[in-house]
């Protein structure tokens, strides 16, 4: 049987991460993904923070600069124009082939076409290894370590027992097309019934003449299909589908992300999750690959630094408690406001954004990201005395 110090499930940017950090600090990795290629089906809209990706290391060729941030309800649009760049588009297929580069070069193995298919279970009842099959036939590996980075599925912390299935998740779907003429400075966000019933559409644009256009439906609270609401978007060219000229879709993505928060649990013996497959992402707009990359190398560091000392659940927990310290209180303030506003009727929206225009870029910026510390807050309660905007941001505020 192979060994390894740790394996990986999904070479998401989550697992991709952990195996970086880990084979940096001299693990022995291997890492498992499923499908044929790194990022071959796209599941994001890759929307994400400069400032973010800088911290990573992530080259600037890889995404599109974004400045300026629109958002349109029924009968109501506001635009924040910011005065440098501050969010970006990611080129997707190529930012996770680059994190898979970086792992590779720090030594780890990875394995396409791979399928986890169980884990493996010792008489103490601790996962020490993986079932997998691969191109070269069915194996199994052993490992002192093994972190699910399955995503959405969290494949193997359900099997072992660590995880049920997620009953609050959001449903995306979304075409890259190439188009006329896009303002590739600016993303917009569009709210209300006609763009989704539970939820919103988006259009980010990669570039002048490449925009990822999408909508994401919240379940349970709707059951209707992403696709179908896209397509009726598209048919009717509704704002601002309607500047951007020829649309021409080219690629279709799909994708499920949970929504209910951090997993109450994300360690155990031996096992680590990370990711989506921990709940790791910002509810207000379903945003998680910074966290997946920030959470990934903690994961790994904190499995390695494990392994070097006492191996045990205790020494895991610092992963699982760094983490939570990070995000769970901005998760939850985020899913208050996520509760105001999936039941937004159309003319709910339109008042709502109008809180949004009085903003300043970064103010908007803090909010959209879930930055909700009490200073931010107390800031913006300050700044934007109306009662409406007092009750969005004191509702935050408050236990
Ligand atoms: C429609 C939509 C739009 C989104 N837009 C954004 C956005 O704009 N910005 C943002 O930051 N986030 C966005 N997200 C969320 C973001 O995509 C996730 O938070 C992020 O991808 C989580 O990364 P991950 O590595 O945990 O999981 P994933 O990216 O899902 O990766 C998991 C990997 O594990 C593999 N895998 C699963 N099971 C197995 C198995 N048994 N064996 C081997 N491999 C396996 C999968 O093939 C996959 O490659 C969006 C999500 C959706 C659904």
């Amino acid at each position: 049987m192979l060994r390894y110090d740790i394996a990986i499930v999904g070479a998401g940017p989550a697992g991709l991460s952990a195996a970086y950090s880990a084979s940096k600090l001299g693990a022995k990795v291997i890492l498992f993904e499923k499908e044929p290629a790194i990022a071959h089906s796209i599941r994001t809209s890759g929307v994400s923070w400069i400032n973010e990706m800088q911290k990573f290391g992530i080259p600037a060729d890889l995404y599109n600069p974004i400045r300026n941030f629109s958002l349109i309800s029924p009968s109501n649009e506001v635009t924040i124009r910011g005065n440098s760049f501050t969010s970006c588009v990611l080129d997707i297929r190529r930012t996770y082939q680059y994190l898979a580069a970086l792992a590779s070069d720090a030594g780890a193995e990875i394995m396409i076409k791979s399928n986890v298919e169980d884990p493996i279970i010792n008489s103490a009842n601790k996962v020490c290894g993986l079932k997998v099959r691969t191109l070269r036939g069915s194996i199994e590996v052993k490992s002192d370590l093994v972190i699910d980075a399955s995503g959405f599925s969290s494949c193997i912390a359900r099997k072992v027992g660590l995880a049920k299935p997620w009953k609050r998740y959001g449903v995306g779907a979304e075409y890259e097309c190439r188009c006329e003429k896009a303002d590739q400075e600016t993303w917009f966000l569009m709210v209300g019934n006609r763009y989704s019933e539970a939820g919103y559409a988006w259009a980010f644009p990669l570039s002048e003449s490449r925009i990822r256009i999408g909508v994401g439906i919240g379940r349970p609270e709707s059951e209707v299909d992403p696709l179908e609401k896209l397509n009726s978007i598209m048919e009717k060219k509704l704002r601002p589908l309607n500047t951007f000229g020829k649309i021409q879709p080219l690629e279709l993505h799909y994708g499920f992300i949970p929504n209910e928060g951090l997993r109450q649990m994300t360690v155990s013996d031996g096992f680590i999750m990370v990711g989506d497959s921990a709940g790791q992402s910002n509810p207000l707009v379903l945003e998680g690959i910074r966290y997946a990359i920030e959470f990934g190398r903690l994961a790994g560091e904190i499995g390695v630094k494990s392994l070097c000392t006492d191996f045990n659940k205790g020494s895991l927990y610092e992963y699982e408690k760094v983490s939570k310290d990070k995000i769970l209180s901005k998760i939850n303030s985020a899913m208050k406001i996520q509760k105001r506003w999936i039941g937004l009727s159309d003319e709910r929206w339109d008042r709502e954004i109008e809180i949004i225009r009085h903003m300043s870029a970064d103010e908007f910026l803090d909010f959209i990201r879930a930055e909700f510390t009490i200073s931010n807050m107390v800031k913006l309660a300050v700044n934007h005395p109306k009662i409406a905007a007092r009750q969005l941001f004191g509702m935050i505020l408050n236990p």
